[in-house]
Parts: C-alpha cells; structure tokens; sequence
C-alpha cells in the first residue's frame, strides 16, 4: 500500500480520537448543565420553616446553602434548605432534607459517580482505578477518593445484606421454583493483611509469624442436566459469592442465609463441596446436615501423591505404580481399601510414620464423602474447582497482589463489592440503593 496514504490513515485515526474526546467533553459540559437544572427545580428542598430532625426534635429553617456536586458529567452545584436543631449535639445539628432525598448525605460524590467509582476500585488497585475513571469516563477524581468511596460502598453492601438476612430466613422473596440440585461450596484463602491486623497469631513465615488473614469464601450454584458423556453441568449464571475475613460461626450464618435465598428449601438436592478442612466439614455438618457431603476429588488425589512421595520418595517409579492403583481404587469408591493399603506401608523414619497415620486418618475421617463412583453415577460435582477458581478471581485477583496489605475492614468492603460484582448481582444492589 501507498506509504503516504498509510501515514495519512493513521494521522486521521489520532484527529478522530482527538475529536471523539472533544465531543465527549463537550457532551458532559451540556449534560452538567442539564443536570444542574434538574437537580436545582425544585426549591432545594424546602419543607416549611421546621422539620423532624434524625432525633426527632424540631429543627429550623435557617438559609440556603450550596453544595458541589462531583456527578459523571463534572462538578454540578446544588442548592439545598439547611436547618438547624438546637437540641441535638453540637456537629450533628445540620440538617439538609435534600441530601437525603438526593442520596448525598455526608458526601461530595453523586449516587451515578460513586457507582463508577466503586465499580473501578472493586476492579482494579485504585490508582489504576483513577487512571480508568479518567480515560473510560472522562472525570477525574483523586485516588484516595477511589479508595474511600469503594469501601464506604462495599461497607454498606455489607450492612444491608446483613439487614437482609432475617427476611430471608423468614422466607422473604425466595425463589418459587426449586432447583434440581443446589450446591454449595466453600474454602478459604489467605490475604495479605497490615501488620496490626496479624499481631499475635501464628502463621506459614519462616519466623512463625501471620503475614495474612484468611478470608473465607463460599458460592452457591445450580445443576439440572448432564452433557451426553454424563458429566454435570453448572446452570448458566446460576453461581453466586459470599465471603469476609470472619470466624467461621459468621461465615457459617452467611453461607446458610444465601443458600436459603438461592432456594436451599426447595432443592431435590443439596450437595456441599469442599477440601478436607475440617472447619468446612464441621460448618457443613452443622448447616447440612441431610446434604451429600462431597470431598474435592482433586484433594483426595493431592493425598495419594503426597502418600506415595512419602513412603517411595519423590520420583520413584514403584511409588508412581503405586500412587496409580489406589487412584483407580478412590475412583471406585473403595476408600476402605485405599486406607488398608496406607497403613500398611513400611516406614523405619518415626516422622515418616507419623505423616502417614495422619494421611490415613485424613481418608478415614473423610471416607463417606468419597464414595466417588456413587457421586459419578448420580451425576454429581466431584470436584470443588467451581470454589477454588472463586477464590482466584473473587480474592485473589484484587486483593493478593504484590505489595498489598490490607486492614480486615478495607479487604471485606472490597470483598463484599467483588461478591456482587463476580456473582452477577451488581445491578441489584444499585436498584436496592435507590
Ligand atoms: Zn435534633
């Protein structure tokens, strides 16, 4: 092709971006006008000469007063009536009808800006949150801004699915049709957590001290059908997240509580799906109790590995052989048999020994949770990687990477922002908002 008409394509690409930037400025500067007179055509919210303060008391209508109002088409001023109670304390004497019709009590930002805002940061580090903000949407906010509105955003997620729990427990607006099968899985990972969020408890560091906290996660999801081969299928965005940096007697009362309002009580099926910790198994016999309880096959085989490195060491072509029969022997549910041949395997080495009656009683404790062929026949999950990959994108993407320390408050408003984001859930809690 000609060059010079290459340089010119190219040269007329930058104009046109240069150009589309233009009128999008341009656009947001007719819009805030826009904006500015809706927000301002009423009275600003004058409501007579007194209204009900918080507390109950009568405050008084003193004056006028303006706010800047950053909103996603620019700074937009806003008038609104203040009032005044004198019987409240001092700090908490300012009342303004209108910041609360608005939804801008105590903040600067406009319910449409900090939607964006939370959006990006529940993403995204937010400094690149920012940098997002300013290339996607043209508005241009500090980064402490990002941070501060994510959290108070995620934080309030939080408190209003809290609130919404006991509704949901009382039967408020569960699903009328019951799902076949209803899963629930859970697991736990570690976040990287500031040095006074880990003081005093022990942890994996070569000086026996936590650098993390474990946030727990869970999700819910459907399966109706099989493919043609007979494994299961997972319902199209049927899966939803739950999880906190909490004791697992919170965690517990999270996970029961979404899986009643993803229809627990209408299942054919419940089925729970975990590694072998044995938190999770005693939540799930707590919470579950009349579910199929399903160890990770992925985990029983990591087990089997780890048996055959330690009694063959690591490479051995017997250990190998080995390893392979009682595989094939946990495919065919006979966990019996797998246990028997674990402890019977020789070892001089006290510690070695040690390991393996650990690693038997791992298959003992577990064993009716690996009735693997039963679960095949059925059509069941046999494995929790629906969890595992949760913990990846849900924590792990956001808030595990390098140079990251949160604060267990921080890492929760974020955690609860990504629960809703990852689980399809995010438009709900803008409509819920307003
Ligand atoms: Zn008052």
């Amino acid at each position: 092709m000609d060059r010079v008409l290459q340089d010119r394509r190219r040269l007329g690409h930058l104009e046109i971006g240069a150009t589309e930037l233009a009128i999008r400025d341009a656009m947001h500067r007719v819009g805030r006008g826009l904006l500015e007179q809706l927000l301002n055509a009423d009275h600003g919210g004058h409501c007579g000469q007194r209204v009900a303060c918080r507390n109950g008391h009568q405050a008084e209508f003193i004056d006028y007063r303006t706010k800047h109002v950053q909103t996603i088409l620019g700074a937009a001023q806003v008038r609104r009536a203040y009032y005044h109670c004198m019987e409240c304390e001092e700090g908490e004497r300012g009342v303004i009808p209108k910041d609360q019709e608005l939804d801008m009590v105590g903040t600067s930002f406009s319910p449409g800006m900090r939607r964006l805002m939370a959006r990006v940061g529940a993403q995204e580090p937010f400094d690149a949150a920012r940098q997002d903000l300013a290339e996607l949407a043209g508005v241009v906010v500090p980064t402490k801004a990002v941070e501060r509105i994510s959290e108070a955003v995620g934080t309030a997620t939080e408190a209003a699915d809290q609130a919404a729990r006991a509704g949901i427990l009382a039967g408020q607006g569960l699903p009328v049709a019951g799902a076949a099968r209803l899963y629930v899985a859970l697991d736990g990972t570690g976040v990287p957590a500031v040095p006074r969020e880990t003081e005093g408890r022990t942890g994996k560091a070569a000086d026996g001290k936590a650098k993390t906290r474990e946030a727990k996660l869970g999700c819910v999801f459907t399966q109706t059908g099989c493919d043609e081969e007979g494994w299961p299928i997972r319902d199209p965005e049927s899966t939803t997240y739950v999880g906190a940096i909490e004791t697992a007697e919170e965690f517990g009362s999270r996970l029961y509580t979404e899986a009643v309002r993803r229809g627990l009580k209408r299942a054919t099926t419940v089925l729970v799906l975990g590694d072998g910790a044995p938190w999770i198994w005693n939540l799930a016999e707590a919470l579950f109790p009349g579910a199929v309880h399903i160890v990770d096959l992925y985990h029983a085989r990591e087990h089997l590995a780890a048996v055959g490195r330690l009694a063959f060491g690591s490479g051995s072509e017997t250990g190998k052989a080995w390893v392979a029969a009682r595989r094939d022997e946990l495919d065919d549910g006979d966990v019996e048999v797998v246990i028997a041949a674990i402890r019977t395997l020789p070892s001089n080495d006290p510690k070695v020994q040690d390991e393996l009656r650990k690693e038997a009683e791992y298959f003992e404790t577990n064993k009716l949770r690996m009735c693997y062929k039963h679960f095949r026949a059925r059509g069941f999950f046999v494995g929790s990687g629906v969890i595992e990959a949760g913990c990846k994108t849900v924590i792990g993407q956001r808030l595990k990477q390098s140079g990251m320390r949160w604060t267990v408050a921080g890492a929760n408003a974020v955690i609860a922002l990504r629960c809703r984001l990852l689980g399809t859930r995010w438009e709900e809690l803008w409509r819920s908002a307003a």
